[in-house]
């Protein structure tokens, strides 16, 4: 699984209908995660450690039922051992789990709230029962002036003037962090203006295209840069070595290599 797509899981989790505060986020999944993204995601404070699972799916049987983890001293004073047993199969030995494969982890629609007010320094302002819908103070980015807000459906989505932008669409993971990207958000603020502004009254599926376009734009933009950095650090690469390279690192969501060296150029020195 590539970053992206890990926030984008992380996005629907807490998505979910459920309590408002503490979603938590199943352990089974999230140890499948690459290492270095739930880490990145952890630094954030996206995702937060919750107690130990203290029930694993049982190893024994085919029932797939939950069965207790009993904490067992191994063979240093300071050793433990996490065991489950399968109550089907009576005398067998019981299972032994390494404790990262028992980690919890927990996250909330309101913790993604909080890293949205960090990112664009702006305040929650309030919240509906649910958290499903969380305002914000006005952001100004230059000349701009909009009220924005976050609101939870299938997955998180920024509400920006007319515009309803995927958050994870607006994330860019960098080497090891995480950046809302707010050149993209002002691109669809100030679009959603311009279709309001415009004589015609424009569907909303238009002003969606609309912003998916200038998304594609902004991600052409960003993938030319990262072939320009390539080309600068492998001048004797090919384009199509570059590509795989960028496709390979996981920074771009949903990228083949193919297209990466479709839409962009190695510049001449
Ligand atoms: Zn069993």
């Amino acid at each position: 699984m590539q970053r992206p797509q890990v926030f984008a899981s992380l996005l629907e989790r807490v998505a979910e209908p459920g309590e408002a505060e503490r979603a938590v986020s199943a352990a089974d999944e999230i140890v499948r995660w690459p290492v270095d993204a739930v880490e990145i995601l952890e630094s954030q404070d996206l995702l937060r450690r919750a107690r130990r699972s203290s029930t694993v799916t049982c190893l024994g049987c085919e029932r797939r039922c939950r069965r207790p983890v009993c904490v067992v001293h191994g063979s240093s004073a300071t050793a433990k051992d996490f065991v489950s047993s399968c109550h089907l199969i009576p005398g067998m030995d019981g299972f032994r789990h390494a404790p990262e494969r028992l980690r919890r982890w927990s996250s909330s629609r309101m913790i993604v709230a909080s890293f949205i007010s960090q990112q664009l320094g702006l305040q929650i302002r309030g919240q509906d029962e649910f958290a499903r819908k969380i305002r914000f103070g006005t952001w100004r980015y230059g000349n701009l002036r909009r009220a924005v807000s976050l609101e939870f459906r299938d997955t998180a989505e920024i509400v920006v003037g007319l515009s309803r932008i995927p958050l994870n669409e607006l994330i860019i993971w960098s080497e090891d962090v995480l950046i809302f990207d707010k050149e993209a958000l002002a691109v669809c603020a100030d679009g959603s203006m311009e279709l309001q502004r415009g004589n015609k009254r424009n569907q909303p599926s238009d002003i969606v295209r609309a912003h998916k376009k200038r998304l594609t734009e902004i991600r052409d933009q960003r993938l030319q840069k990262a072939v320009d950095s390539f080309n600068v650090r492998h001048p004797r690469w090919s384009k199509q070595r570059i590509a795989k390279e960028i496709a390979r690192s996981g920074s771009f969501q949903n990228v083949s290599w193919q297209r990466i060296a479709r839409v962009t150029r190695i510049r001449k020195k």
